[in-house]
């Protein structure tokens, strides 16, 4: 293949967790990958698509639990490229999205590795689409916000509050589920109102999916109570208002439903 020659890495997206949601592209770059190095997020859906006889190695990082970290994990990337193999890097989501890919990107390129990216579904848009609603909307939703709110260890959350506490954004909060309390509290307190809608959204495209809506002053207890342990997405803003009550998958809080618990 033109595009995958031996000694070339390639940084894939895997989509969220429903294979079906894999670009072609990425296919492909699997079948004809020599080793696949995949993150921890990257489900067994996914992973069946890799050949048996392709190498395949989990570099997986979950919050609090890194298998390798950053530098082993670019390392053998290029180990592999300068052995001849072709690289498949294989990420959750779209590579581009909070995937730590500048590191690898620029540790192919200063080894003269050629290294490219092909995109995936982020979780945002896969969570959005199982609970079949916008994330913009005319006139109420005009700015779309993907943020993380994962603090490296041993380090505060810093974010420009009151950027994000605009009442015409949708945010989709990444690694939020730690901080849940700390997301909370500090919009409210840069201004946004208590009762805006809020949706957590878990295991987004996979048979485990599940969805949860409250609102945003309960967004702590909602994701302290109601998630296990499976990956989460938290989406705030006018956007997600029609998120009670069309045919989710898991239980709607409402305030009174969580007051109650
Ligand atoms: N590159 C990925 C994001 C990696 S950060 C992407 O584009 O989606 C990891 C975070 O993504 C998790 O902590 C969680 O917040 C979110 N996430 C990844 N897969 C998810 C899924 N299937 N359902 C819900 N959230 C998910």
């Amino acid at each position: 293949m033109s595009d995958f020659e031996p000694g070339t890495v390639w940084l894939v997206g895997a989509g969220p967790g429903d294979p079906e949601l894999l670009t072609r592209k990425a296919e492909r770059l699997i079948r004809s990958a020599t080793v696949v190095f995949h993150d921890a997020l990257v489900g067994p859906g996914v992973l069946s698509l890799v050949p048996p006889e392709t190498r395949l190695v989990s570099v997986g990082k979950r919050s609090g639990r890194h298998s390798k970290d950053q530098r082993t994990i670019d390392a053998l990337i290029v180990e592999a490229a300068l052995a001849g193999e072709r690289v498949v890097r294989l990420k959750g989501g779209d590579p581009a999205v909070f995937g730590r890919a500048t590191e690898e990107l620029d540790s192919c390129r200063s080894a003269g590795i050629p290294v490219r990216i092909c995109p995936g579904v982020t979780t945002a848009c896969a969570a959005a689409a199982g609970l079949g609603l916008s994330l913009t909307l005319r006139g109420l939703a005009r700015r779309l916000t993907f943020v993380t709110a994962h603090a490296r260890a041993g380090e505060e959350l810093v974010l420009d509050w009151s950027a994000l506490a605009d009442p015409q954004a949708t945010l989709a909060i990444y690694m939020g589920k730690a901080a849940a309390r700390t997301v909370s509290a500090s919009l409210i307190a840069a201004g946004l109102d208590p009762a805006t809608p809020v949706a957590l959204v878990e295991n987004a495209s996979l048979p485990e999916e599940r969805h949860f809506a409250t609102r945003h002053d309960l967004l702590p207890l909602a994701a302290r109570t109601t998630l296990g342990d499976g990956p989460a997405l938290i989406l705030v803003g006018q956007a997600l208002a029609g998120s009670t009550g069309r045919g989710l998958a898991g239980a709607n809080l409402s305030a009174e439903a969580v007051s109650a618990g």
